[in-house]
């Protein structure tokens, strides 16, 4: 029997930093599979198609959602947001460890559907910090920057629905944190109880 993957969720609020911890983590850990989402959202300067995101159109996502195609969907800061649920499915049935990251309201919906997932929070160091980031950032109007910045105080107190929270000051020690997360919560008894107890079964009938 094959040990199915972990689903490892990450959130925060905006400007905390978990893309950044993200993308380091899957830089060490070529195994760990990224889901990519569909947004409604325009790509920014430097983003990919397939590989920041899919990039659909209104139309297309709500055709989406209809025909069940979403893990969990959600409306960000006045967008369509979206973890397709096929890839995410056939990767932990296959064994794979599976992150996402994803917006508090998605990650909700996940834990409802899986609640054997590992749910992480991304704290900044400070609002101040946070703040700067997202300033920092230059991608946001002002507009969007003042949405972004009210969400985040609302959504810290998400923080009790989660397993795990990292204060992300130093991104190199945040990914260290997250590693160590993951590395335990592949040591769970409970994850593979039936292959530990089998093998050590046939190895002591076999001595
Ligand atoms: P951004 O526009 O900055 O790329 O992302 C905005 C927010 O949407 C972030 O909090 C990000 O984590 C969240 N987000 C990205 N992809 C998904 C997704 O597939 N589902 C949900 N619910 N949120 C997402």
């Amino acid at each position: 029997m094959n040990q199915k993957g972990l689903l490892i969720v990450v959130s925060g609020p905006s400007g905390a930093g978990k893309g950044t911890i993200c993308k380091e983590l899957i830089s060490r850990d070529e195994s760990i599979m990224v889901s990519v989402s569909a947004t409604t959202r325009a790509p920014r300067n430097g983003e990919v198609e397939g590989i920041s995101y899919h990039y659909l159109s209104k139309d297309q996502f709500e055709a989406m959602i209809v025909s069940d195609g979403f893990l969990e969907h959600a409306k960000v800061y006045d967008n369509y947001y979206g973890t397709p649920k096929k890839f995410v499915i056939d990767h932990i049935v296959n064994g794979d460890n599976v992150l996402l990251e994803i917006d508090i309201q998605g990650a909700l919906q996940v834990k409802k559907k899986y609640p054997e997932g590992i749910f992480v929070f991304i704290l900044p160091p400070s609002m101040k910090e946070l703040k700067s980031r997202i300033v920092g950032r230059g991608s946001e109007t002002p507009e969007s920057l003042e949405k972004r910045l009210s969400s985040a105080y609302s959504e810290i107190e998400y923080i009790k629905n989660y397993d795990y929270f990292i204060v992300n000051d130093k991104v190199d020690h945040a990914t260290d944190i997250l590693q160590s997360i993951i590395l335990a919560e592949k040591c769970r008894v409970a994850a593979d109880i039936e292959q530990i107890v089998c093998k050590f079964k046939e190895e002591t009938e076999n001595a």
